[in-house]
């Protein structure tokens, strides 16, 4: 499995951090060192705590550098299914604060990471639908696109009709492109110099003041627990309130320039974005395999792979050549809200982003530490 994202030269160059080796006292320790760990001790120094900083393998070598790397607005649920669900102050609340998340990733960053290229939510799939079924459900699916754009519309968020070589759905200006790796990687280069990190370190239990790691045990009165996937194999009290899934990806060739921006479509399952070189980057499938992908495995499956090739001709409109497979895990919750919430005294832990991480995981991160240190309860769209 090699993971295509990480060919980019700037991920190439990352020398990579020491492994803890020895206790450590600190104000506060973050367990997880993705793009929501990395935002929690980002707040965490701007309050001027000492922080240290583990994870068990590199940087982003779960998820959050294996995604796809969308910046979307909002939550994993649309923005109209989220507002049935949950109401429309904490669905529209998220929404906001994502793109809040998004424009100071951008500053952070600049626009040669963060490209702000908008996203299309897409109905159905580019091309001729090959079956009835397909068709039929291309037709329910326009017909939903038109009603999440009247919920975007209705709450002042932009959104344009989309009409165009891809098909129908809906374009949303306000969404960004990333390589994810690229992101945590950045990030954690401007972090290191301020706070005690620690790769290749894995924490082996949490209780309050204490994560006790291979290497040494790290003494903290706040300890943040940022890992989406597997968040209930570290701490076994979330275990039913958080599911693990794997979610699988491919990195092609280089095909003719087709996608302007990131492309989600079949109700969002299916997704790829064309990086600046010609190469997609894409993934899906896993609604298909629902029961199977349900697993702490992160190798490629054969049927998701076969599922994820037929999308990535669809989206190239020409046949595609696979260079990279890879494969994460990510945290679902039943209701589709994140987890934001104190597990012991001190221990706050954040996940179950239901496969749309990248910005409603610094959100959470936030609203994490303004729990841990100021009590603040989070807002309603993060589940108590
Ligand atoms: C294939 C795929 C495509 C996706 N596409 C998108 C997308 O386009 N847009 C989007 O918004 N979201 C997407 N997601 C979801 C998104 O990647 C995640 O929600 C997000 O990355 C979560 O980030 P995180 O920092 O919270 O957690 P993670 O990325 O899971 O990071 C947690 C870190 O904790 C570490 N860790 C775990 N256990 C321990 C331990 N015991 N001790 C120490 N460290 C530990 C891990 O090594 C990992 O680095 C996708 C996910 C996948 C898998």
């Amino acid at each position: 499995m090699s993971v295509g994202w990480d060919a980019h030269p700037d991920v190439a160059a990352w020398t990579g951090l020491a492994p803890l080796d020895g206790d450590r006292t600190a104000d506060a320790c973050v367990i997880g060192l993705g793009g929501s760990g990395l935002a929690a001790i980002e707040a965490l120094l701007a309050r001027g705590l000492s922080v240290v900083g583990l994870d068990t393998g590199r940087v982003a070598a779960g998820a959050a550098g294996r995604n796809g790397g969308f910046l979307l607005g909002g939550p994993a649920l649309f923005l109209h299914d989220a507002i049935a669900r949950w109401r429309a102050d904490a669905a529209v609340e998220l929404y906001r604060q994502t793109l809040a998340e998004l424009d100071r990733l951008e500053t952070e960053l600049g626009p040669d990471v963060v490209r702000r290229v908008g996203s299309i939510r897409l109905a159905g799939l580019p091309g001729e639908p090959v079956t009835d079924d397909e068709a039929a459900d291309r037709e329910r699916e326009r017909a939903d696109c038109a009603a999440h754009a009247s919920a975007l519309r209705e709450h002042g968020i932009a959104v344009q009709d989309y009409a165009g070589p891809l098909g129908h759905g809906i374009f949303l200006p306000d969404d960004a492109a990333m390589n994810p790796a690229r992101r945590a990687l950045s990030l954690a280069t401007r972090l290191r110099a301020r706070a005690d990190l620690h790769e290749h370190t894995a924490v082996r239990s949490v209780a309050s003041g204490r994560a006790v790691t291979e290497h040494g045990t790290v003494s903290a009165a706040v300890i943040i627990v940022a890992v989406d996937g597997r968040l209930d194999a570290l701490l076994p009290a979330l275990a039913g309130r958080v599911r693990t899934a794997r979610l699988q990806m491919l990195a092609t060739g280089p095909v003719p320039a087709r996608l302007p921006c990131p492309v989600y479509g079949r109700w969002g399952y299916d997704y790829a974005q064309q990086l600046p070189d010609g190469t997609l980057a894409v993934g899906g499938g896993r609604d298909r395999y629902v029961e199977r992908e349900w697993t702490d495995e992160v190798e490629p499956s054969r049927p998701v792979q076969r599922h994820i090739e037929r999308v990535a001709a669809r989206m190239a409109g020409v046949p595609v050549t696979v260079r990279h497979r890879w494969g994460a895990s990510v945290g679902f919750t039943a209701d589709g809200r994140p987890l934001c919430t104190e597990v012991e005294p001190g221990v706050v832990a954040l996940g179950g982003y239901n496969g749309t991480g990248n910005l409603v995981g610094p959100v959470a991160a936030r609203a994490a530490v303004a729990l841990a240190l100021d009590g603040v309860t989070p807002p309603t769209c993060f589940a108590p």
